[in-house]
């Protein structure tokens, strides 16, 4: 089960790690290296089994490694996950398992992601070097990814209603939790109309509060009538069922994997709905984290996340070309780039 898995999601190094004291039992997967050192996130989840674990962190590692090629990052994709629940994590686990980066010399530099918070990243750093998202320019990544959600849809309206100016539009967003609800504030104050759904009434009714937004029960969120929906909930909300309920021009969310299948990207394409593919317009998070790594200002963390608008605009203008679906085009771009380094590589260590 082990070396199947390995072999269908493709990785550099799996390792597994067991700390008998604390009982900490972690997995981290280094995707690709090609671009440099993998940056991803630990996730702490009670998953159902370890195979199930490992699996979820081989597709998140992949992922960020063409999170990461797309957004012009010099650095490779990886992800940790460590198994258990978050009621039973304690201060001596973290530590544990912050030596257990440590080992890996700088392989995987990693931060927060569901389960680990800042607090834990903050004592993760006690340990190791190796952790990112511990500085208070970037302590909170959802404001970079909701920022860089905002330039991406800026780029998509250029295109579905020929100004990208948000002003005006409605968007309809669906989760409103820590990117959600930054995205209806900045969005809020561009002048946009904003429906939202939510599963937590304390999210809507901030958001209703804030921005005067509209609040919508779960499954009506689809069928809004709006120029731009944003998923920014959970993952595969682009499918089989939701897709005919559309009525809007554009789909740009935050969240992960939202297309089921590859096919309901080509879908979307042949119904004139503009995708603006997930690991680009959500690349804000990473693109801080990075930025923080390589000691750049604040400034210098937001231009780099705006220009999360730049290759939007490029991919829509490939695919406006060669008639292909957006999310094609952002593979195509990602991969290009790791495996034009990879030859670069190969081409130097000959010479
Ligand atoms: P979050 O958990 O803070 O917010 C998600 C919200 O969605 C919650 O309020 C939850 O109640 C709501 N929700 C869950 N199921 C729902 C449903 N069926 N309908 C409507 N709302 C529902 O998570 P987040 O950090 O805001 O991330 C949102 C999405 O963006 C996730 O898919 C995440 O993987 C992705 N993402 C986040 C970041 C980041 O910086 N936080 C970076 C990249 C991608």
């Amino acid at each position: 089960m082990i070396f199947q898995n390995l072999e269908k999601y493709g990785c550099e190094e799996v390792v597994f790690f067991f700390d008998k004291g604390t009982g900490l039992k972690a997995i981290v997967v280094i995707h690709d290296t090609t671009l440099g050192p993998a940056l991803g996130g630990t996730r702490l989840w009670n998953y159902h089994s370890e195979e199930e674990a490992l699996i979820d962190a081989l597709k998140l590692a992949k992922d960020m490694s063409r999170k990461a090629s797309v957004s012009g990052l010099d650095c490779g994709g990886g992800k940790a996950v460590v198994l258990g629940d978050s009621s039973n994590k304690t201060e001596a686990m973290i530590r544990a398992y912050a030596q257990c980066i440590d080992s890996l010399q700088g392989r995987l530099i990693t931060g927060q992601d569901v389960g680990i918070d800042i607090e834990d990243t903050l004592i993760m750093k006690q340990e190791t070097k190796y952790i990112v998202g511990t500085s208070e320019k970037v302590r909170d990544p959802s404001l970079f990814t909701a920022h860089g959600t905002v330039y991406g849809m800026k780029a998509c309206a250029k295109e579905a209603f020929e100004n990208p100016r948000l002003t005006g539009l409605k968007v309809a967003i669906q989760g409103v939790g820590h990117v959600g609800y930054h995205l209806a504030k900045e969005l809020y104050q561009e002048g946009v109309a904003l429906v939202v759904s939510d599963m937590r009434e304390e999210q809507t009714n901030r958001v209703a509060d804030e921005c005067n937004a509209e609040v919508v029960p779960l499954e009506e969120i689809y069928s809004v009538d709006c120029d731009i929906f944003a998923p920014c909930a959970l993952g595969a909300t682009i499918n089989d069922e939701t897709i005919p309920k559309l009525k809007c021009k554009v789909v740009a969310g935050s969240a992960n994997n939202q297309l089921k299948e590859n096919a309901h990207g080509d879908e979307l394409h042949k119904r004139g709905i503009l995708y603006a593919p997930d690991y680009v317009i959500n690349a804000g998070g990473l693109i801080a984290a990075y930025m923080e790594w390589k000691e750049k200002t604040p400034q210098e963390i937001m231009n780099k996340v705006e220009q999360i608008g730049d290759r939007i605009e490029e991919i829509i203008a490939t695919s406006k070309k060669t008639g292909e679906p957006t999310y094609k085009i952002a593979h195509k771009l990602a991969d290009a780039r790791i495996m034009n380094q990879r030859r670069e590589q190969k081409a130097n260590k000959k010479a």
